[in-house]
């Protein structure tokens, strides 16, 4: 029995768990930067202790403070989240020697999932479809070329530790391979301290489809459908929403079925998202996996009726799945926008500072998950998502329309945010018809003046 929860993290996932806390009976502690004192999450958790400077690094991302912490305050487990230390094998690992039950997969699993390109050859022996490309990670210029061409242009060069939308480059042709293979390669360096990139594929306009899964400690696998996250600013989604216009329910099944078996290839326990990119003709292909709770999980929660959080508590504390893939229902359709902090009109420029007024939108069908409030100064040192919007109805059609009617009620003063920009999307034929890829945003952005934002 998991009788305390120390959640290393902060914002709106921290405050999202502390409330799955609660309804469990079960006690948190909340752990927190200097910059995040009057951070909501800080104020409702029944304990809090600072871990140390703004600075990530000083703070969220110190597992030894985080350790300390959690035994000072006698924890049974640590939930990680998302970012931050959430897909820290390592991290997991150290959770597992102190016998702090960490909230989510064996460190093993992690390690396996967390390397991109092993990732794929493991789920690839399994039968699950993967993008063309490198085996593994490429070495030389000459090497890559070769391959290159095999594969044939457009080619995505990646980073082998990437995330986040980071570390990724496309080539044409030789000529620009060569110079994006060595920029790729030095950004990586910088960005993730290993410079090892694998090639693929480029996809030219896929749909994002991820499926969420549950695995339970006995073995039991199954997955809850699809989001999709089509709409992107930079590779990092922007809209995710569940069903997907574009799936069909016998594309669903052989996507989900795909799923489980990737998940089970990596003995997968707790929540985690097979991520897939799909082209036009339904083809689908793996990309990767995330081991931890998802931003978009909400949307999931919404159409499923299955709350997350708490299925992820149920299993770190050894307890079977109580549903079966048949039992799982999906009566709804929900949509989820992020709000963030961020200036659409500049390129998405952060746009951190003091919010003078902040009124969420409320009503039938309508979710705000969010750790701010009138009055709240947004710290420059983190993620710029202030907010997630998540709107759900018996159709397409009615969360979309509550989404726009939300959004229009939604009042944040003092910074720029993503609401002009998620309204006009809401309004856009070509989103509302469905018809939005992965290109969609980029597109949408160079036909829309950017004084409406
Ligand atoms: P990250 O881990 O950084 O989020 P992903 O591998 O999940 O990276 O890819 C993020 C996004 O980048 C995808 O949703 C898609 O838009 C784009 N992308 C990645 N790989 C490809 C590919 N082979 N072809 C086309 N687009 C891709």
């Amino acid at each position: 029995m998991i009788q305390k929860i120390l959640i290393a993290n902060r914002g709106e996932i921290a405050l999202r768990i502390v409330r799955a806390c609660r309804e469990l009976g079960i006690k948190t502690l909340a752990v927190y930067s200097e910059a995040d004192m009057q951070s909501l999450h800080v104020q409702l958790a029944d304990e809090a202790i600072c871990i140390g400077g703004p600075q990530s690094a000083d703070s969220y991302l110190r597992a030894d403070r985080i350790i300390s912490a959690a035994e000072i305050a006698d924890v049974d487990a640590i939930h990680p989240g998302y970012g931050f230390l959430s897909e820290n094998a390592k991290f997991a690992e150290q959770c597992e020697q102190c016998n702090i039950k960490f909230i989510g997969p064996k460190s093993k699993s992690i390690r396996l999932m967390g390397n991109k390109s092993v990732a794929k050859d493991t789920v690839r022996k399994a039968g699950v479809p993967i993008v063309p490309g490198s085996d593994g990670p490429i070495d030389s210029e000459a090497e890559a070329v070769k391959l290159a061409r095999k594969i044939g242009y457009p080619i995505i060069i990646k980073a082998v530790a990437g995330g986040g939308g980071r570390g990724m480059r496309i080539a044409h042709n030789d000529v620009s391979f060569a110079k994006e293979y060595h920029v790729a390669r030095s950004e990586a360096e910088k960005a993730f301290g290993n410079g090892a990139v694998y090639i693929e594929k480029y996809i030219q306009n896929p749909r994002h489809i991820e499926f969420q899964i549950l695995a339970d400690s006995h073995g039991k696998v199954i997955h809850l459908g699809e989001r999709d996250c089509s709409v992107q600013r930079r590779h990092q989604k922007l809209i995710e929403e569940s069903p997907s216009p574009f799936i069909t329910p016998d594309l669903r099944k052989r996507m989900g079925k795909s799923a489980v078996r990737a998940a089970e290839a990596a003995a997968y326990e707790n929540a985690g998202t097979i991520e897939y990119l799909v082209d036009a003709k339904g083809n689908f292909y793996f990309i990767e996996m995330n081991t931890r709770i998802q931003v978009e999980h909400a949307v999931t929660e919404e159409v499923t009726g299955i709350d997350l959080i708490k299925q992820q508590i149920h299993i770190a504390s050894g307890e079977k799945l109580e549903f079966d893939q048949g039992d799982v229902k999906w009566t709804k359709h929900a949509i989820e926008c992020r709000i963030n902090a961020e200036d659409p009109a500049r390129n998405f420029a952060p746009s951190p500072g003091t919010l003078s007024l902040y009124y969420a939108p409320g009503g039938h069908g309508v979710r705000v998950d969010s750790h701010v409030y009138s009055g709240y100064t947004i710290p420059p040192y983190y993620d710029s998502m202030i907010g997630k919007l998540i709107c759900y109805g018996s159709n397409r059609k009615i969360a979309l329309q509550r989404a726009y009617r939300a959004l229009s009620e939604y009042l944040i003063r003092g910074i720029k945010t993503t609401i002009p920009l998620h309204k006009a999307i809401m309004s856009d034929p070509t989103f509302i018809e469905g018809k939005a890829t992965t290109a969609y945003l980029e597109e949408f952005m160079s036909r829309t003046p950017l004084d409406l934002f």
